[in-house]
């Protein structure tokens, strides 16, 4: 089989790859192949799938699938499979890297420093330890976020329309969450009910001051809408990895907005998970050989 490496992955993989067949980074040899590979840059679009006429397997290194038409794929009989909870520990890392870098004035502390400054009076702290933690969505980021909020000594609640129970996480209405969470995590995949899901009315219903952190996807927030609430400080902070576009275009509010953290969507981009990821391509691509045997 011919296999497209589209996106970036761990430099390991292509040699992996090699016994299934013929491996290759080159975009334009699209046609001939059976697999592709990409994480969030390629888009796979119906023109994108409508080009591959051999295609018959999409493997998306990551979770959420909203860069491919995968009722399209699905339609044309090209399977479509992400490496689901592969992903779980880097993001749960970094939503929590954003979260503790705010009540710990992380951020202004090394600038002040980096300034020459010496803040130590002015950089008053508080502690994540006794806060509500909200985590919207309690699949397996949410989940790995809610295990290390709980050892910082966090009280976790979470809302999650699809499950009826949790192992450990207390669920609770969205309502609920928002009322009493003082910090609030997105974990939830991009949909027609998450887009735009924080927006000016939803931040009304929130504590004043609340944190909000968001490794999921950046539309699942109203960007104008948050740097309003940074600005009058109904939100206190608002720490993302994800946004509109990748990179985000230059005017965006969230940019030039006070008390954000924010890092350009590397959320899954640790050594380990890329590691983890191509373990799992490997798995899909030797259970796919046997399917087509
Ligand atoms: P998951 O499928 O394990 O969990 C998602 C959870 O969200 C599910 O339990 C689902 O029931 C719940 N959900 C769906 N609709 C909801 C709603 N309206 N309100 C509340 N909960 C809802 O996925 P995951 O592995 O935990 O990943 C979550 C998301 O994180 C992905 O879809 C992706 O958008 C994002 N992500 C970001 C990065 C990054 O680099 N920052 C990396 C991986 C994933």
């Amino acid at each position: 089989m011919k296999i497209l490496i589209s996106d970036a992955f761990d430099p390991s993989l292509p040699a992996q790859l090699e016994r299934f067949g013929e491996v290759t980074d080159d975009r334009d040899r699209l046609p001939e192949v059976d697999v592709v590979l990409v994480r969030s840059k390629t888009k796979c679009t119906r023109e994108y799938i409508d080009s591959a006429p051999n295609l018959k397997l999409i493997i998306r290194g990551g979770v959420g699938l909203d860069n491919i038409d995968v009722e399209y794929a699905r339609s044309k009989g090209i399977r479509v499979y992400n490496t689901a909870s592969a992903s779980a520990i880097a993001v749960a890392e970094m939503a929590m890297a954003l979260m503790v870098a705010v009540p710990t004035r992380l951020i202004e502390a090394h600038n002040s420093m980096k300034e020459g400054r010496w803040a130590k009076k002015e950089l008053k702290r508080t502690e994540l330890h006794g806060k509500v933690l909200g985590l919207v969505g309690a699949g397996n980021i949410g989940t790995e976020v809610g295990r290390r909020a709980a050892a910082f000594g966090m009280e976790v609640i979470a809302y999650d329309p699809l499950l009826k129970n949790h192992d450990f996480l207390s669920l609770v209405p969205l309502t609920e969450l928002f009322r009493r969470a003082d910090y609030i995590s997105l974990h939830v995949p991009l949909t027609e009910e998450t887009r735009g899901m924080i927006n000016e009315e939803t931040m009304a219903a929130m504590k004043d001051g609340v944190v909000i952190v968001n490794t999921a996807r950046g539309q699942c927030v109203v960007e104008e809408d948050m740097a309003k609430a940074l600005e009058s400080g109904k939100v206190r902070a608002y720490g993302t990895d994800v946004w509109y576009s990748d990179p985000p275009d230059p005017s965006s509010p969230i940019l030039s907005a006070p008390n954000v953290i924010m890092t350009p969507h590397i959320g899954a981009s640790s050594r380990e998970n890329m590691l983890r990821i191509g373990d799992v391509v490997v798995k899909l691509l030797e259970d796919f050989e046997h399917q087509i045997a």
